[in-house]
């Protein structure tokens, strides 16, 4: 289990979004979207391209500011009809780590330098410890002995393992993931969904941005459809891969299949 979670709200959600929008310009892309988890679970957010699951995700994580609605995650309350203060978007950026599409490492640090300078620079703490935690988290997903080597070194399913470290050094209260497969060729997928699948049997809570539907039936507690900036529809796996309700929801399964 995650070491820092913060006390979730008295609804036992660890986090609850609350009519979200955003635009980018013209472009109307979040469109009020509501959006619970509940702490240890495992939420996917599957749809069609452009309808909005990245922006959520990174609203989650202060990397992008909503025009409107409300967001909770742990003890911490944002209302976006006002302006968010550099406090309260660092609040929330710490409250959660994101794993992207591209894992985003520094190529001139090692796997050590890039599993560490979070926890050191940013966190604030000992090179010792975070060296220490760093190590045990590589040895988790088998990269201890790529400790010393540079990013460029490794394979995309190895550079991606070490993205999951990173976030898993920052002892977040959930992990979000954009899409951590999409940009590996096909026969790397499988171990870096191994890995998302310990973590979520450990009890991680984790948001996850995905067009492996096989992964999200299998792993996920709960599912988001989002389309045109909505969610469309949201249930268990079974519900809506076996049982969807909404028109925009069958289509888009069968077009994936
Ligand atoms: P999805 O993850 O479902 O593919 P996104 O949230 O990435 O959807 O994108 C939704 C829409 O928002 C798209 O039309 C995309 O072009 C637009 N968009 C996303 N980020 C930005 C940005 N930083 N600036 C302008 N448009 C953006």
């Amino acid at each position: 289990m995650p070491s820092d979670q913060p006390v979730p709200p008295a609804d036992g959600l660890l986090l609850s979004a609350r009519g979200l929008h955003k635009s980018f310009g013209d472009n109307h892309v979040l469109r009020g979207v509501d959006l619970d988890i509940a702490p240890g679970t495992v939420h996917a957010l599957i749809g069609p391209s452009g309808s909005g699951k990245t922006t959520v995700l990174r609203s989650l994580n202060g990397l992008e500011t909503p025009d409107a609605g409300t967001l909770r995650i742990g003890d911490l309350s944002l209302d976006f009809d006002r302006a968010i203060g550099r406090r309260e978007r660092a609040a929330l950026h710490r409250a959660s780590a994101m794993v992207f599409q591209q894992h985003q490492l520094f190529p001139h640090l090692t796997v050590l330098g890039n599993a560490t300078i979070g926890p050191i620079r940013v966190q604030g703490r000992s090179r010792d410890e975070a060296t220490e935690a760093a190590l045990a988290l590589l040895d988790r997903v088998g990269l201890r002995e790529k400790a010393d080597a540079y990013p460029s070194s490794l394979s995309g399913g190895q550079q991606q393992r070490v993205g999951i470290v990173r976030a898993l050094a920052l002892q977040p209260s959930m992990l979000l993931f954009d899409e951590p497969t999409s940009s590996l060729d096909p026969e790397l997928v499988g171990e870096v969904l191994a890995v998302m699948s310990e973590l979520a049997s450990e009890g991680w809570t984790m948001a996850v941005v995905t067009h492996e539907l096989g992964f999200a039936h299998e792993v996920a507690d709960r599912v988001s459809f989002f389309d045109g900036g909505v969610v469309v529809e949201q249930g268990s796996p079974e519900q809506v891969f076996e049982a969807p309700q909404h028109e925009r929801t069958q289509r888009f399964l069968q077009r994936m299949r």
